[in-house]
């Protein structure tokens, strides 16, 4: 049987930051190349953090990437539930083993005094740490306090004589001394389970192999190998993925707009380039255009090099953006562009057929999906008269020269038309290169562009000849 294991363990709080997409594909990544499985949780203990269609936004973003789980809400599998909220019987259970063990202690300071307590450290330059005040209780003092219904967390203890060790797949075996870790909460006053207490049960309980996620979070693993080997579980493989910063180095935060996976879909950025972009980031390769499957099939896992930071680069996302467009099956490309277009246009009479071939024609010009809006907006608003750039081709005598025959000229049929016009033009002494840039000014407002007839079957003989009637 393939033990590899790994997982996505979102909280539900309806935002979806591309440090976490990073977190989804690469845990994605290297069960399709182990040919493993990919697991979604949803941390959804902190209930104030949590927002209704949370799990509904999760699941769809994943859908929309491609990184689809083969275990967890909606799909289910044999280690669910996969909704932290279902799954506190589990959690209690565990907590009892601690608490036979006296590992879990009983802490009844209140967060005013725990506030109090560390700013008082943090004054006396010493780090904040829990001072382990309960532990110090006595039966009959935790009993009077039971008595008196006093609200409590229980904490895990931690002995600070020792040290622990474990393995990150990029920086090897990684030692921390717990002297410096406090006892930690496990439960919270209302009876819920901590983050570290319950994401840490689950990847034991769902025999996680693998644990890829963000370096922030590299201070509670440790805590939570405390309770890895309090509990007798088997630590899995972590890797603490690098920070991603911005150009300044700057980290990246929850916060900082234009980050979220909803807001860079919005400017038009295909799923495809997304996770294309964010699988080769902080690695090299030779052929860096790749599909999912092609960076689960040569993602060097075992070469993975320790950054703490690694810089977001916008620029190459577009670039990348540019190159996937630029191949993509038309057909998709046209749905994928027609809300962009809907949202500056009336689209709603133009066909599919006509938006392929307006599409098509600007298909390697885009580096994102919403500059099909501006690169189209000729087609869906006659353009100004440009005089700018009708000197730039030809002088003034020659443009009104073409712009006599075209007039002479206006005929429904393409063929009939252009016969027509080409041999007057030439007559004239006109060279074709410059009768079709000017035609195509009184198009689109620009020399360059679509084939003529492609323009003219795209608006149609009335808009065409109409554009051509205004000037
Ligand atoms: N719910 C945590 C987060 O979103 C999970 C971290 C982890 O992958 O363990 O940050």
């Amino acid at each position: 049987m393939n033990t590899v294991r790994t997982r996505f363990a979102p909280s539900p709080t309806g935002i979806m930051h591309i440090g976490n997409v990073r977190a989804a594909l690469m845990n994605y990544l290297f069960a399709q190349q182990y040919h493993g499985t990919f697991v979604l949780r949803i941390e959804d203990t902190d209930q104030q953090r949590n927002i209704a269609d949370g799990t509904r936004f999760i699941l769809k973003h994943l859908s929309w990437l491609g990184l689809t789980p083969q275990e967890g809400p909606e799909i289910g599998g044999p280690f669910g539930p996969y909704f932290q909220s279902q799954r506190a019987a589990i959690y209690s259970k565990h907590l009892q083993v601690l608490q036979e063990k006296k590992l879990a202690y009983q802490c009844f300071c209140t967060p005013e005094e725990l506030e109090a307590r560390r700013n008082r450290q943090i004054a006396m330059k010493k780090p904040p740490r829990y001072e382990g005040t309960c532990l110090k209780l006595s039966a009959t003092e935790i009993e009077q306090k039971m008595t008196a219904k006093a609200p409590f967390i229980w904490r895990m203890k931690v002995d600070s004589t020792k040290k622990i060790s474990f393995q990150d797949m990029a920086r090897g075996t990684l030692e921390f001394d717990l002297q410096h870790f406090s006892d930690f909460p496990l439960t919270r006053e209302d009876g819920t389970f901590t983050f570290i207490f319950a994401n840490c049960i689950d990847d034991c309980e769902m025999k996680m192999s693998h644990v890829f996620r963000g370096e922030e979070h590299l201070s509670n693993t440790v805590s939570q190998i405390v309770l890895y080997q309090a509990l007798e579980y088997k630590l899995p493989m972590f890797w603490h993925l690098p920070v991603l910063c911005n150009q300044d180095g700057k980290k990246l935060s929850k916060r900082d707009k234009g980050f979220s996976l909803e807001d860079v879909q919005a400017q038009g950025y295909l799923p495809e380039a997304i996770c294309n972009y964010l699988g080769i980031l902080g690695a090299s390769f030779e052929n860096e255009i790749m599909s999912l499957t092609q960076l689960a099939a040569v993602y060097k896992f075992t070469s993975l090099h320790g950054a703490s930071q690694i810089k977001y680069d916008i620029e190459k996302l577009k670039w990348m953006n540019h190159k996937w467009i630029a191949g993509y099956d038309l057909t998709k490309l046209v749905q994928l562009c027609k809300p962009f277009l809907a949202q500056q246009y009336d689209i709603a009479k133009t066909s599919d057929q006509t938006l392929a071939v307006l599409i098509k024609s600007i298909q390697t010009d885009m580096q994102t999906l919403a500059d099909c809006a501006t690169l189209l907006k000729f087609y869906f608003e006659r353009p100004a008269v440009n005089v700018a750039a009708f000197t730039e081709i030809a002088d003034a005598v020659v443009f009104d020269q073409i712009k006599t025959i075209l007039h002479q000229n206006i005929n429904d049929e393409w063929e009939p038309f252009i016969a027509a016009v080409k041999q007057q033009s030439k007559a004239a002494g006109i060279q074709d290169k410059i009768l079709f840039s000017t035609i195509r000014i009184f198009i689109t407002g620009s020399p360059k562009g679509m084939q003529l007839h492609d323009l003219f079957v795209c608006l149609g003989s009335k808009e065409f000849f109409e554009r051509i009637r205004s000037l």
